[in-house]
């Protein structure tokens, strides 16, 4: 009886590991696991044969069946340890990075260089001694013209010049009109309306101008408006500042030229041109041939400028000057086109990163 036994649990064992190292997956594994040592399985239903031996058999039967059992067990484990390697390695091979690939690059942005210029241009004037001061875009009548001595009649006054912005009811009857300001000047009444001298500021900022788009005119630019007021300001200082500020932005080589000019706001005023950066100042179609680019207006303050500012103490000077912050940009970058500043062309923009 206990040998038939033992050629039958053979056979079991051999069809069991046989079955178990053909099991493809550990799916397939986990059904043989439960088919041969489940709770209802092939041993278990040896063991209710325990019945039919004798007491003597029984210990031998029970060391027969343990051993073919560990026996099927380790073959499952052994498979399944197997069979866990190449499903992980069949998963890494399809999931496989191919680390040779270029990647994709996340394009960094850059300073757009309208900004760059006006950090640049500023950090000058920091250093040259001057604070900074603002002023608003949305500006009235009085701060843009008015308080700098700007006449009525003056043709800047036009519509076909400056934006106008439709005004609540009890400002255009005022006649303060509001508009969009058409230089950063309105920064200097603002500044010294609330503020006694000495004063010495830069306004850099967007001005608004109703102008014709072309190569050389935008309807928006930026000003950087400079401001000393205090005794005895004379117009020699006015020329070693803006002398330094040329050197410094442009190069030792540069230099600058002052012919008179007008504005209301100055008394006596000077068109500033620099040398020009494509030639050197040997005359090309940039410069027209004159070696010189116009690039501000300055001049000394006009009595009615600190008169609408109340200031009276008759040894007040000081001097005021514009400039425009991309036409500076175009000469020292050499671009030719204002345009370019507001077109967002990245293929432009990047050239400044
Ligand atoms: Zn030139």
């Amino acid at each position: 009886m206990l040998e038939q036994i033992a050629n039958e649990l053979e056979n079991l064992k051999k069809e069991a590991t046989s079955a178990i190292e053909a099991a493809g997956s550990t799916a397939e594994l986990a059904e043989l696991d439960i088919k041969y040592l489940g709770r209802k399985g092939s041993f278990a239903a040896y063991m209710s044969r325990m019945k039919d031996l004798s007491n003597e058999e029984r210990p031998s039967f029970g060391k027969i069946v343990n051993e073919a059992k560990t026996a099927v067990s380790t073959a499952l484990s052994d498979r399944r340890i197997a069979l866990l390697v190449a499903e992980d390695t069949a998963k890494l091979k399809k999931d496989r990075i191919d680390v040779t690939l270029p990647g994709r690059f996340a394009s960094v942005g850059s300073i757009h260089p309208t900004s760059a210029a006006l950090k640049e241009i500023s950090d000058i004037f920091l250093r040259l001694g001057f604070t900074i001061e603002e002023g608003p875009d949305v500006e009235d009548e009085w701060h843009n013209f008015d308080a700098l001595n700007i006449p009525d009649t003056h043709p800047a006054r036009d519509v076909q010049d400056t934006f106008f912005v439709k005004s609540p009811k009890e400002v255009a009857e005022s006649g303060n009109k509001i508009l969009m300001r058409t230089h950063t000047s309105p920064v200097q009444a603002r500044t010294m309306e609330k503020q006694q001298p000495p004063i010495r500021f830069i306004a850099p900022g967007r001005v608004y101008r109703n102008e014709r788009i072309d190569a050389s005119h935008y309807t928006i630019f930026h000003q950087i408006e400079g401001l000393y007021v205090d005794k005895n300001v004379t117009f020699a200082q006015l020329k070693g500042t803006l002398m330094n500020f040329a050197k410094i932005y442009y190069g030792p080589q540069a230099s600058i030229r002052l012919r008179p000019g007008f504005f209301p706001f100055t008394e006596p005023s000077a068109e500033v041109d620099i040398t020009c950066t494509v030639c050197g100042g040997k005359g090309c179609s940039v410069c027209k041939g004159t070696g010189w680019v116009e690039v501000l207006g300055a001049g000394m303050v006009h009595p009615n400028v600190f008169k609408a500012a109340g200031y009276t103490d008759p040894d007040i000077t000081g001097y005021a000057f514009g400039l425009g912050v991309e036409r500076l940009a175009i000469l020292k970058y050499r671009i030719d086109d204002i345009r370019l500043f507001y077109d967002n062309d990245i293929r432009f923009l990047e050239q400044f990163i």
